[in-house]
């Protein structure tokens, strides 16, 4: 029997906002177990939450990006369950009206389009991290991340293999980027997928039972895991067995998944309204302004950066890859107007350094003023090409003042043409073969004195100006 896979996603993001949701602890990701804690996020009693509204600002451009409706009138309710990760017993959550509904991201898999239905995104806090001390055979809570902002964004059940997924999960992390919603870090946990899988025989409408897989760090791993979920359901059903509806944990090093536990459905929350906050009302110039404040997509830089700019298709995506190298190619450029000269910057020698030093692109920090500055000297004549590098190296590893540095390694080129004149005259003399080869038309020797005079400068001459005196001199001769 032929079979299809139908696959949905629920999406965790831990929210870029500077305090947590409903408390005013740092969100930043680590530190010392406990310490970014307080009464409110370690789930004291008596405590009172108050909503962090940039949470509400950036579900809300979540929604529009992915083509959501708003809900106008939104609530938060809990969700009781009882775990050590877990202080006040509950999360706040959004189970009757969460905050976007009905939305769609596209995406497209060899060539071919397809529409991935959003069923909703809403807004919840995170919680803590269990860590499991296996020498004291005992298990430490770290509080750190309780309270973080989550948008949890689920999908229709509208994907049918692991390659649409995957795309899937490309847009929605480059949308979240662009909009400086979440930095989507798999690694660091900023970006979370849970992966609802079933089968059915090709033909049938109806939905087969599925299994969950929960927290799967990473997109190779996902891949892997709905090929070898898919495999395992139909081998159990082709024996005659039954799919049991579960969550399912993906052992990565065994390239398996097992039960973790019988899945609870949502009267095992018992959830109800959350009784602390009130209910948020979103006004219409609160969504238009939201709209007015959209930044510009990865895409559609991209097409500027190709009909505007005037760079390749290859360079464009490369400069939009990470959003911190477009936007340094942005102040760079609008600084210098010299777009092409700052990409090629970007996409040949910091892509090098950032590899070489180990780094990460989203980890740099270049002041694009100085290095529009080093641009509108080379430009200028003022430094050459390997004087670019070396300054533009210093200026990552340093933060050096480029002007003063190349005063002082003595980068500058010569501007003056009476050295040169001099050095052409002395390099005539020293060279009279050569004079004698280019007199009988070979060109090559031309180049070879062209060499040697900016030897003797030291690289630092102009090469038009060697050129044109050299040129000058040899037709008098
Ligand atoms: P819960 O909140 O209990 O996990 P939902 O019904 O909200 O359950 O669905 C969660 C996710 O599971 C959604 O992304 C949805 O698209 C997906 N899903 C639901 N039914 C199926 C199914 N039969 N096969 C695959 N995915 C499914
Ligand atoms: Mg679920
Ligand atoms: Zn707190």
């Amino acid at each position: 029997m032929a079979w299809e896979t139908v696959i949905g996603l629920e999406v965790h993001v831990e929210l870029a906002t500077k305090s947590k949701i409903f408390c005013s602890c740092t969100t930043e990701f680590g530190g010392e177990p406990n310490t970014h804690v307080c009464p409110v996020c370690s789930g004291l009693p008596g405590v009172l939450p108050t909503l962090n509204e940039s949470v509400v600002e950036f579900a809300v451009k979540t929604g529009l990006a992915t083509n959501c409706e708003i809900t106008r009138f939104n609530k938060f309710d809990r969700k009781n369950y009882f775990y050590p990760d877990l202080p006040k017993a509950y999360q706040v959550s959004q189970l009757y009206l969460p905050i976007c509904r009905n939305g769609h991201v596209d995406i497209e898999v060899n060539g071919t389009k397809k529409s991935i239905g959003i069923h909703e995104i809403h807004m919840e806090e995170d919680a803590g991290k269990l860590v499991h001390d296996p020498w004291e055979d005992s298990t430490l809570v770290d509080y750190n991340r309780c309270g973080v902002p989550l948008l949890e964004i689920v999908s229709e059940p509208d994907f049918r293999n692991a390659d649409e997924v995957i795309a899937y999960l490309e847009k929605l992390r480059e949308t979240l980027i662009y909009l400086g919603v979440s930095d989507c870090k798999m690694q660091e946990g900023s970006m979370r997928a849970d992966v609802n899988l079933s089968v059915r025989p090709v033909g049938q409408t109806e939905f087969g039972t599925r299994t969950e897989m929960k927290n799967i760090n990473s997109f190779k791993a996902i891949s892997r895991a709905i090929v070898y979920e898919a495999k395992r359901q139909i081998e159990q059903i082709e024996m005659g067995k039954k799919v049991l509806q579960e969550t399912r944990r993906w052992d990565e090093n065994k390239d398996a998944t097992y039960a973790m536990r019988s899945k609870e459905n949502a009267q095992d929350y018992r959830y109800f309204p959350e009784p602390d906050l009130l209910p948020i009302e979103i006004s219409e110039e609160w969504i238009e302004r939201a709209k007015a404040e959209m930044p510009e997509t990865a895409a559609q830089k991209r097409e500027r950066y190709v009909k505007e700019l005037g760079l390749t298709e290859y360079d464009a995506r490369v400069l939009t890859a990470e959003r911190a190298l477009a936007l340094l190619f942005e102040s760079a450029s609008d600084i210098c107007k010299e777009p092409k000269e700052v990409c090629n910057l970007i996409t040949g020698e910091l892509m090098r350094l950032i590899s070489e030093s180990g780094t990460s692109a989203d980890r740099i920090d270049i002041d694009p003023e100085k290095m529009a500055r080093i641009i509108t000297l080379t430009v200028k004549g003022r430094i050459n090409r390997n004087a670019e590098k070396e300054v533009f190296e210093a200026l990552f590893r340093e933060n050096i003042e480029p002007e003063q540095y190349i005063k002082e390694k003595g980068l500058m080129m010569l501007e003056d043409d009476d050295l040169v004149n001099d050095t052409v005259d002395r390099v005539l003399s020293e060279n009279p073969k050569s004079v004698e080869d280019f007199k009988n038309g070979k060109e090559k020797a031309f180049g070879f004195l062209v060499g040697q005079t900016m030897r003797a400068l030291k690289g630092k001459a102009n090469p038009q100006t060697v050129n044109k005196i050299l040129r000058e001199k040899l037709g008098s001769m």
